[in-house]
């Protein structure tokens, strides 16, 4: 697995560059949208675009805009019973405690993006690595290509494993470069972190509370 410069890679675009213009606007209809809209993922630029909840609403209908927009879905679930540990972190060769593990079904490629100083750093995975790490996962069986990733973290030798809508990994991403200082990311980013996890928290429903979607 080689780590190589987010430009070049096969995750989205949005968010691991400039932030976007204010106020922010629907991109399909141009209407103002509120902090905390939803976003479709444009699968042919491979871009995150701002929707407002009509929108969002219309692309969530199976053939809209003939499949080229699909709206990221809002579910947060996590798997208490993962079976992550030491060695699949070591598999995965991430040189950060934080990673989202996801798949670009166009380009057919298993991708983990994580923070970096330098922003997004993305890196294909081997379908073998990926197996090996997640192979028997529920969060997995049950994650959506393009729009959903699977969120992965180490703290102090414990690892969580949450399934969540992908746009909030690419805003996290992009909040940690704007934050970075020194070798771990220093205390600022660190706080960002456990604010961003903090809320993952809030908003997960655990997988035995939740019936086959
Ligand atoms: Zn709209
Ligand atoms: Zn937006």
């Amino acid at each position: 697995m080689t780590a190589s410069p987010a430009t070049r890679t096969p995750g989205l675009r949005r968010f691991l560059t400039q932030r976007p213009p204010q106020p922010e606007r629907c991109e399909l209809c141009a209407v103002a949208v509120e902090a905390g809209h939803r976003h479709l993922v444009d699968t042919e630029k491979r871009a995150l675009v701002c929707a407002c909840a009509p929108c969002a609403l219309l692309m969530e209908q199976p053939g809209a805009a003939a499949g080229r927009f699909r709206t990221v879905p809002a579910r947060y679930l996590t798997d208490p019973g993962h079976r992550l540990d030491e060695s699949a972190w070591e598999a995965l060769q991430i040189p950060v405690g934080v990673a989202f593990l996801f798949r670009n079904a166009a380009l057919d490629r298993l991708v983990a993006l994580y923070p970096s100083p330098a922003g997004a750093t993305e890196s294909e995975l081997e379908p073998a690595t990926w197996t090996d790490v997640l192979g028997g996962s529920r969060l997995a069986e049950l994650l959506e290509p393009d729009v959903e990733a699977l969120l992965l973290r180490r703290t102090d030798g414990r690892f969580e494993c949450h399934l969540v809508p992908i746009d909030i990994c690419y805003e996290l991403v992009g909040r940690m470069r704007l934050l970075w200082q020194g070798f771990d990311g220093g205390a600022e980013a660190r706080a960002a972190l456990d604010a961003f996890f903090a809320d993952v928290a809030r908003r997960v429903r655990p997988l035995g509370e939740v019936g086959h979607p």
